[in-house]
Formats: C-alpha cells, structure tokens, sequence
C-alpha cells in the first residue's frame, strides 16, 4: 500500500482506492469494482464529499428499519467486501442483520474468498455460498439463498445493480439502498436510497443502531413511518446543484 499521510487533504478518498485495488489484487473485489468506485468518487465529489442532510436522515430511518425487520438482510458485494467489511460486520451484529454475499460478477472462489474476508474481521456466519435460491434475472445476481435475500423482508444493498433492485422490490421487500448516483436506475427503484458514501453511511448507521438498542417497537416505527424516496432523492440532487453554483 501506499503511505498516504493523514494530513492530506483527500485522504480517505485515497485510502479507499487503496483498499479497493487491495481488493482487487486479493481476488475478492472484480476489476469492473475499480470502474464503480471511480463513478462513485465523481458523484462523492459533486456533493462535496460529506454527508447531507437528507442522507443522514435516510440513514436514520434504515437503522429503525432493520431493527425492526423480523428478517433483515445486508447483501455484501467485491466494493463493499474491500472498502468496509469491519463496519458491515458491526452492523450486522448491532442490528441482527445477516450478511449474504451476492455478485455480479459471480466464481465460487470470490464467494468463499469473502466469506473469509469477512471472517477475519469478526463475522461468525456469512451467507451466499450455498445459493440455492433464485431471483428471476438473468444474470449471476439471481442467486441467493433462501434462507437469506430470498426470504428477507428488509433487504440493505450497497452498491447494487437497478435490475436486481427491482426484482427485490417486486418480490415486496423493502429495499435500502447506499448509491451515490441519484439518478442510477438503482436510486431510482429502490424503497429507499442513500445518497452517502458506503464507508460515511455504514459509520452513521452504526451509530444510530446503537442509539436505538434500548428504542421500543413504537419509537422506531415512529422513526421509520411515511417516507418517500424521491423526496431525498430530489435533496440529493439540490445539494448537488447547489454545490456546483458555488463553485
Ligand atoms: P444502475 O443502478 O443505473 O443499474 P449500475 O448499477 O450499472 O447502474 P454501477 O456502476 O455498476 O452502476 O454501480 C455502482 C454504483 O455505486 C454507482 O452508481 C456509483 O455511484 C455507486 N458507488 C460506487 N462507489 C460507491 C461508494 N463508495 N459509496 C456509495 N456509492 C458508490
Ligand atoms: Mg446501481
């Protein structure tokens, strides 16, 4: 790796390169990964690298959200895999999410090279090997488990591709998903979407979820009632805009 000093102005976004490409050469994140995070960064950019409002109350209302799923489910791809496995570990836990590894560009050698990424950082069991579950798409993202994406009801997808969303969606689960394009197909069909970056969402997510432990049913339903995803997606584009007059 690279020595990136602290103190540089762009350091976090240098390091998540460096952990990507890290991801890259230890066969768990796919080179298209490196073509995703650069869009990401554009975007990540645009909005001033930082979490805007209407993101953190997104990120607020996902944390209720899985707390108060019966079946909540993380879906763990190579991006996420590189950039914050520590942190989907400790939401998971903080939540009592599962983490199910789901690829696009699918090898069962990827599948079982994360789950022991993941392990190494702490997870104890991590779905996505046994995939006998399917979605119906036509690409390797079909596969899932059943016990896991295919009977969730409460689904979080990081970085995830529009089709699949959609088919989640249809299957009717509430879908949450972290992009930082607002208008990918993506942003568009989910329940709800991030506008943040994973590592900046994963982070708040974790501390709301550790607010809310002690939380009962009715103040997290409280939390999570009537929300529209194309209010925070509207937020997301304005702060953008607004962002770019002030140039
Ligand atoms: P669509 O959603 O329109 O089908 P896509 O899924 O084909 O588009 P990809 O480039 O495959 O597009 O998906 C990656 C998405 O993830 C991009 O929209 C990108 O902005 C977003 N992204 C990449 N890196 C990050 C990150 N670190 N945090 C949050 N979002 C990211
Ligand atoms: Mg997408």
């Amino acid at each position: 790796m690279t020595g990136i000093p602290k103190t540089h102005p762009r350091y976090h976004s240098l390091i998540a390169r460096e952990n990507i490409v890290e991801g890259v050469n230890k066969g768990i994140t796919s080179m298209q990964g490196l073509v995703a995070q650069g869009r990401g960064e554009c975007f990540d950019y645009l909005l001033g690298e930082r979490t805007v409002p209407s993101a953190l109350l997104a990120e607020k209302i996902t944390s209720a959200l899985l707390l108060l799923a019966d079946r909540p489910v993380i879906s763990v791809n190579g991006n996420t895999s590189a950039l914050v496995p520590e942190k989907m570990v400790e939401l998971a836990s903080v939540t009592g999410a599962s983490l199910e590894v789901n690829l696009f560009h699918r090898t069962e050698e990827r599948v079982s090279r994360i789950i022991s990424h993941l392990e190494s950082f702490g997870a104890t069991r991590v779905l996505g090997a046994r995939g006998d579950g399917r979605l119906d798409l036509e690409h390797a993202r079909a596969i899932v488990d059943q016990e896991g994406i295919y009977s969730a009801d409460v689904v979080l997808v990081p970085l995830e591709d529009g089709d699949r969303c959609q088919k989640l969606v249809e299957m009717g689960k509430t879908v949450i998903a972290i992009d930082l394009n607002p208008f990918s197909r993506t942003s568009k069909t989910a329940t709800l979407t991030i506008v943040d970056n994973v590592s900046r969402a994963m982070a708040n997510m974790i501390s709301y979820s550790q607010q809310f432990e002690k939380y009962s049913q009715e103040e997290l339903e409280e939390i999570a009632d009537h929300f529209d995803n194309s209010t925070f997606l509207s937020e997301a584009v304005g702060e953008l805009m607004e962002n770019l007059k002030n140039q």
